[in-house]
C-alpha cells in the first residue's frame, strides 16, 4: 500500500491538470515501513519533452530533488507522471523505461476532466505489472 497526503495529491493532480496538453511528471519521496509506505514529499518537475505521449524529468530538477529527499532522510519510492489522453496503465515505453521492480510508477490519467484516476504500479524486470493500493488521507 502507498499511502499519499491529500495535500500531496491536490499538489500533484493541479501540476499535472498545468502541465495539460502534455505529460506531467515528478518524484515521490517517504519512508517504508513493511508493506506500506508513506509518501512525504512530492517533487513537481519539468517534462523537458513538451509531449503528450513521453516525458523526461529535467535532470537537474530531478538531481535537487533526489538531494532534498536524502538531506530530509526520506526514501525515494519512484515517479509519478499523467496521461492526458489515456487512461492510468502504463504504456509500453513506460514499460520498457522501468527498470527498478522495486519502483513505484504513479499514473494520473486526465481522460475523463470530471474524473481523474491515480494508480501505482509495480513493474519487474519480466515487464510483469501489477497495481499497488494508493490510499489517500
Ligand atoms: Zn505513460
Amino acid at each position: 500500500m502507498l499511502i499519499l497526503k491529500k495535500d500531496d495529491y491536490d499538489k500533484l493532480l493541479k501540476h499535472c491538470q498545468e502541465g495539460l496538453p502534455n505529460e506531467a511528471c515528478g518524484l515521490i519521496a517517504g519512508r517504508r515501513d513493511g508493506e506500506v509506505k508513506t509518501i512525504e514529499k512530492v517533487y513537481l518537475l519539468s517534462n523537458v519533452d513538451e509531449s503528450r505521449e513521453h516525458f523526461t524529468m529535467d535532470p537537474r530538477e530531478q538531481f535537487a530533488a533526489v538531494k532534498d529527499a536524502r538531506k530530509n532522510n526520506l526514501e525515494l519510492l519512484g515517479n509519478f507522471h499523467s496521461h492526458p489522453e489515456t487512461p492510468s496503465r502504463p504504456s509500453e515505453e513506460d514499460k520498457r523505461l522501468a527498470h527498478d521492480s522495486a519502483s513505484e510508477y504513479m499514473i494520473l490519467s486526465l481522460m475523463e476532466e470530471e474524473n481523474p484516476v491515480l494508480n501505482s504500479f509495480h513493474i519487474d524486470k519480466d515487464k510483469n505489472v501489477s497495481r499497488n493500493e494508493i490510499k489517500v488521507i
